[in-house]
C-alpha cells in the first residue's frame, strides 16, 4: 500500500489545487493520502470532490505551533499534523483563524520592510498570487525572485526570509500542549512533523516529546525528507517508547520543493491505528 500523509496544495504553499493534486497522487500509485495545508481545512471539499475512484484521502492541516524550552524563553518552532478532526469544532476553528490572520499581519510587516530597502514587491500582488489561500514566506520568496532581488526561492529562504534575517519576523504560533489538546477535543489524531529535521533549524529535546505525549500527542512523523538516518533512528526508539504510532510522508509542495509525492511512506498498520484513534470526521473513500 502506498500511503502518504503529508502533502500541500495552492489552498497553502503547494503549486496544485486540490483537486489536482489527488488526481497526481492517484496516478504516482498511492493508495492514501493526506491533505495537510498549513493552518486551513479550505482545501477539504475540493479534495473530496475531486477524488479520483480507488484513492482514500484523509482529511487532514499542519499547524503552526512552538514549544517554549525550560532553559530559555526562546521558542522552537513546532509542526503539528492534525488529522481526522472535526472542523466545525469551535475552539479549534477560532484558533486557526487566529493563526492565519497572525501569517497574513506577518506578511506584510516583513513585506513593508524589504520594500523600504528598495526591493520592489507589492503587497497586493503577493496577497493576489496566493489565491485566497493561507500567506506564507514562500509566497514572498517567488516575489522577490519575480523582483530580482534573489536567484531562487531558495535563496530567498537563505537570505533575506531566513530567521536570522532583519527582515524575518516571528509569528505568534499556538503553544503547542495547547494545539494537541484542541485536534484531541475536536476528535483528531495529532502527529508531530519533521520533528528532528536539525537542517530547518532549532529542535527540541526529547522532555518535549514526553510533554506532549503527556498532552495527547498519538504520532511521531520519523520518515521525512529532511530528517537523516540518526534523526529517524532516534524517533523510532522514542516512538517505541513512549507508544506513539510512527509515520512516514513526503511533504509534497509541488513544484516549490523538490520532494516527489510519495518519495516517503507510513506502513499500513501504523495507518490503521491512525484511522482508528480519528473520531473528528471521516476519511474520503470508496
Ligand atoms: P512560513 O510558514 O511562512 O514561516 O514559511 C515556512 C514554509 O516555507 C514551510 O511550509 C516550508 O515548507 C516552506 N519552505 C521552507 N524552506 C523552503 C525552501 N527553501 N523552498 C520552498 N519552501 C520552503
Ligand atoms: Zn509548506
Ligand atoms: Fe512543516
Ligand atoms: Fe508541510
Amino acid at each position: 500500500m502506498g500511503i502518504d500523509l503529508h502533502t500541500h496544495s495552492s489552498v497553502s504553499d503547494g503549486t496544485e489545487s486540490p483537486a489536482e493534486l489527488m488526481a497526481t497522487a492517484r496516478a504516482a500509485g498511492l493508495d492514501v493520502v493526506a491533505l495537510t495545508d498549513h493552518d486551513t481545512t479550505a482545501g477539504w471539499a475540493r479534495a473530496e470532490a475531486g477524488r479520483p475512484h480507488g484513492l482514500t484521502v484523509v482529511p487532514g492541516m499542519e499547524m503552526s505551533c512552538r514549544w517554549f524550552p525550560a532553559d530559555d524563553g526562546r521558542p522552537v518552532s513546532i509542526h503539528l499534523l492534525a488529522y481526522l478532526f472535526d472542523p466545525a469544532h469551535p475552539g479549534f476553528a477560532a484558533e486557526r483563524l487566529r493563526l492565519r490572520d497572525e501569517r497574513r499581519s506577518r506578511a506584510e510587516r516583513m513585506v513593508e520592510a524589504l520594500v523600504a530597502d528598495g526591493h520592489p514587491l507589492s503587497w497586493p500582488e503577493i496577497l493576489a498570487a496566493r489565491n485566497g489561500g493561507v500567506v506564507g514566506r514562500p509566497h514572498i520568496a517567488r516575489a522577490l525572485v519575480d523582483a530580482g532581488s534573489v536567484e531562487s526561492v531558495d535563496h530567498a529562504f537563505a537570505t533575506l526570509l531566513h530567521p536570522t534575517s532583519p527582515y524575518y519576523v516571528p509569528k505568534a504560533d499556538t503553544d503547542v500542549l495547547t494545539g494537541i489538546s484542541l485536534v484531541r477535543t475536536a476528535g483528531g489524531v495529532p502527529v508531530f512533523a519533521h520533528g528532528l529535521a536539525s537542517k530547518r533549524g532549532r529542535v527540541v529535546g526529547d522532555d518535549a516529546i514526553v510533554a506532549m505525549a503527556g498532552a495527547g500527542l498519538l504520532g511521531l512523523e520519523v520518515d521525512h525528507p529532511d530528517h537523516r538516518a540518526d534523526e529517524r533512528a532516534h524517533l523510532r526508539g522514542v516512538a517505541a517508547d513512549l507508544g506513539l504510532i510512527v509515520t512516514g510522508s513526503s511533504d509534497y509542495h509541488g513544484t516549490n520543493k523538490g520532494t516527489s509525492i510519495g518519495a516517503e511512506l507510513t506502513a499500513r498498520d501504523q495507518f490503521e491505528l491512525l484511522l482508528a484513534a480519528g473520531t473528528g470526521t471521516a476519511p474520503y473513500r470508496d
